[in-house]
């Protein structure tokens, strides 16, 4: 089955095609439309037309076409996560979870408004701020969670009177193209558009001038080139970008205790998550036993293709990132001790067993870098105030956690973490209501709630003299 696009409201054929491998067996299971640039250019001239009349209807019409795309997406909600675990690898349990939210963020959206405010209200003048749309919006997604990840993008873009051109990551474009479908029979022409590439289209489409805005998820290497591209025409940017998120277990904690969440935290989606633990730092009394505690977990977990009932653990998710990953567990046998895992599986696919990796230097790349993927380092601490400082020793700064028995001492800790989000006592609590969004080199903007609406449109203030 070839999967197509969706440009000016047809389903289309590519200039080529492009083959989607299954990382759980290494081979190819499907085909897609690859766009070339002039057929991006096309879907960029009739987004910019369709911007118009889009733009122009209200909120709530707009909500309409969110939530029956919402419903659309629910009725066939099975074949989405059947789909999501083939192309990306993830649990089929999990695929079912993204696809769910994926709903649920349609829904959320739908509903959302930023109404005018009035900022002054006098006898002599009324001063209001009314929000305008911004134009044709570029989205770009990576490939750990390819659908919610476009969705949280495209739900609140078009909400806000925008037209949109999603753009999936090559790896794992066809729950992304598979929506488009979905979207083609209930859009107007040209508001909703699929693109796939080859990774080869992000720099035409975030330099373009008729794109205003780029809503981008992914590595900050990337991003720095898409504020590059977009300097240019100077784009509004929403970057959301890589991580080297820290976990520090506090000495009142135990090992037992820690061990499960700070597991949980690390291997969800086989560790590719842009907020998973990615290094933890551990006081020196529970270092042993919770090192050795994380090891039972590893061992313990299932690890398989996740179409499989009862997997745990998927494949990553492309041959690129597991041979990176290949070069982590090499490292990880010369420079520290591998207790759990630290041998690619001998089978075909891409995986890669959890690994705990303890007893290495704070140089090495498997602590400096972000692995994005199930392989772990424990480091020891002695003074919780070098702990908190080579947490902060990055140009990351995306998000955090803290473990404690003490959740106030854990609030105050969490105060001196640079992040633009660290949890205490739990992970990846991400409601959409609430607004996040990265620190330092981890992003740009908000994304979610209403600070994350408001990011796809214009302050316009009019400013009227009463007398
Ligand atoms: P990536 O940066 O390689 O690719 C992301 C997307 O950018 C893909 O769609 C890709 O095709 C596109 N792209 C490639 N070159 C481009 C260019 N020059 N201009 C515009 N777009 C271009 O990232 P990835 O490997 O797919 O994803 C993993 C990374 O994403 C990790 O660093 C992870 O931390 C990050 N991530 C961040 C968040 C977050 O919310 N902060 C969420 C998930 C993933």
């Amino acid at each position: 089955m070839t999967y197509r696009m969706l440009i000016d409201g047809a389903l289309t054929d590519g200039a080529s095609t492009l083959e989607v491998v299954n990382p759980a067996t290494g081979r190819v299971f499907a085909s897609c439309a690859r766009a070339d640039q002039a057929q991006l250019e096309l879907a960029i001239a009739a987004a910019k037309r369709a911007f118009k009349g889009w733009s122009s209807r209200s909120s709530s019409e707009r909500g309409m076409y969110l939530k029956q795309l919402a419903d659309a997406l629910e009725a066939r909600l099975p074949e989405f996560a059947t789909l999501l675990t083939k192309e990306q690898g993830k649990p089929l349990d999990q695929a079912q979870g993204e696809v769910f939210g994926s709903i649920m963020a349609l829904r959320f959206y739908a509903e959302l408004d930023t109404p005018p405010k009035i900022l002054s209200e006098t006898a002599q003048e009324r001063v209001i701020e009314h929000r305008t749309p911004l134009g044709v919006v570029a989205a770009i997604a990576p490939w750990n969670f390819p659908l919610l990840l476009m969705t949280l993008k495209l739900a609140p873009a078009l909400v806000a009177g925008n037209t949109v051109i999603a753009k999936p990551a090559p790896t794992t474009p066809l729950t992304t193209l598979l929506l488009g479908e979905l979207a083609a029979e209930l859009f107007p022409p040209g508001v909703f558009t699929t693109i796939a590439d080859a990774n080869d289209l992000g720099a035409y489409l975030t330099s373009h001038p008729d794109v205003a805005a780029v809503s981008f998820t992914g590595s900050t290497a990337t991003g720095r080139k898409v504020v590059a591209s977009g300097a240019g025409t100077l784009k509004r940017l929403m970057l959301e970008l890589g991580g080297n998120d820290a976990a520090i277990i506090l000495d009142d904690m135990t090992a037992a205790d820690a061990a499960p969440r700070i597991f949980q935290a690390a291997m969800l989606n086989a560790g590719q998550i842009c907020l998973a633990a990615k290094r933890i730092y551990a006081p020196r009394a529970i270092y042993d036993e919770l090192c050795a505690e994380l090891a039972k977990l590893a061992q313990a977990a299932v690890v398989d293709d996740g179409l499989k009932p009862g997997v745990q653990i998927g494949p990553v998710q492309n041959r690129a990132q597991y041979e990176k990953l290949l070069g982590y567990l090499q490292e990880a046998a010369r420079e520290g001790k591998v207790v759990a895992g630290g041998e690619p599986l001998d089978r075909a696919g891409f995986f890669i067993p959890p690994t705990i990796v303890r007893d290495l230097p704070d140089s090495a790349r498997l602590v400096q870098e972000e692995q994005f993927g199930p392989v772990l380092p424990i480091l020891v601490y002695d003074d919780l105030d070098d702990a908190i400082a080579r947490a902060n020793n990055t140009e990351y700064g995306l998000g955090a956690t803290i473990w404690t028995s003490n959740p106030e001492r854990g609030a105050s800790v969490a105060m001196r973490i640079d992040t633009g989000v660290t949890w205490v006592n739990r992970h990846l609590e991400l409601p959409f209501n609430i607004s996040m969004g990265g620190a330092k080199q981890s992003g740009l903007g908000r994304q979610q709630g209403i600070e994350g609406l408001e990011a796809f449109s214009q302050a316009k203030v009019v400013s009227i003299a009463l007398s």
